[in-house]
């Protein structure tokens, strides 16, 4: 199995429209260095799934015959924009498994098309969706309704929390019981800014309370991206920035 971040920047992505500033110029100049909003894909020997669709090229070369279906977050746009495009499709209908939001996003869940939205999840409940993926939404804080994933293969499980300010006792107990090889969190921020999502001084403080042996950073900003210039993360610790193509091979 494995899981492949394709975007890791926050909605403004790098670079940003019309922005001037360090790592929005080098990710102009060097392709490496873009980060593309949020979405991520898993595969397994039996399926293949969206982890977020906030990419607005994913109808370009995800193909419908492989995919197994998409799992959402929350409906926030920058996770669900490459959906808009993909549910006018010609194919059979894609399941769609997230949280039971009724507002989605826009006119997404009026106007579905190929996409099928009906596959609401419960939190804390084991769902297992191929012989071997197994996901368990678990409630984090943010600005609207969100679920975080612990991801399970056979063996091995990574936990994914993007969009997060946070964690609950009950998601972070949960995620400790999981005993994760990585989680993988929403980072937007430099220390002690911004809200919704995390700061670099929370994640820290969040890796801790998670117990995480690595926390790879998603959701990054430009600020914070400016910042980690100037203060990069220590490469003996437990944050590690991650980019987009970033892959997870496990099991
Ligand atoms: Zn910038
Ligand atoms: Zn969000
Ligand atoms: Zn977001």
């Amino acid at each position: 199995m494995l899981m492949r971040l394709l975007g890791t920047g926050n909605a403004p992505q790098i670079p940003v429209f019309g922005c001037r500033c360090r790592s929005c110029g080098r990710a102009r100049v060097d392709e490496n260095f873009r980060r593309r909003p949020t979405s991520a894909e898993i595969q397994t020997a039996t399926g293949r799934f969206l982890l977020d669709a906030g990419r607005t090229d994913l109808a370009d070369w995800v193909d419908p015959e492989t995919l197994s279906g998409v799992i959402l977050t929350h409906y926030h746009m920058d996770h669900v924009a490459g959906l808009f495009h993909m549910r006018w499709g010609v194919c059979d209908p894609i399941p769609v498994y997230g949280p039971p939001d009724s507002q989605g996003a826009d006119d997404l869940l009026d106007h579905p098309g190929c996409l099928d939205f009906s596959h609401h999840l419960i939190p804390y409940e084991a769902t297992q969706l191929t012989e071997d993926l197994t996901v368990i939404p678990v409630p984090i804080k943010h600005s609207r309704l969100t679920f975080g994933y612990i991801v399970k293969g056979h063996r091995e499980s990574l936990v994914y929390l993007s969009d997060c300010d946070g964690v609950g006792p009950e998601s972070a107990q949960m995620i400790r019981d999981a005993n994760p090889n990585a989680v993988i969190v929403d980072c937007s921020f430099p220390p002690e800014t911004g809200r919704n999502h995390l700061s670099l001084d929370r994640a820290y403080a969040l890796a801790e309370e998670l117990q995480a042996p690595w926390l790879y950073l998603t959701h990054i900003g430009h600020d914070l991206s400016n910042y980690l210039l100037d203060h990069p993360l220590d490469p003996e610790g437990r944050l590690v920035l991650s980019h987009d193509g970033l892959t997870f091979h496990f099991d």
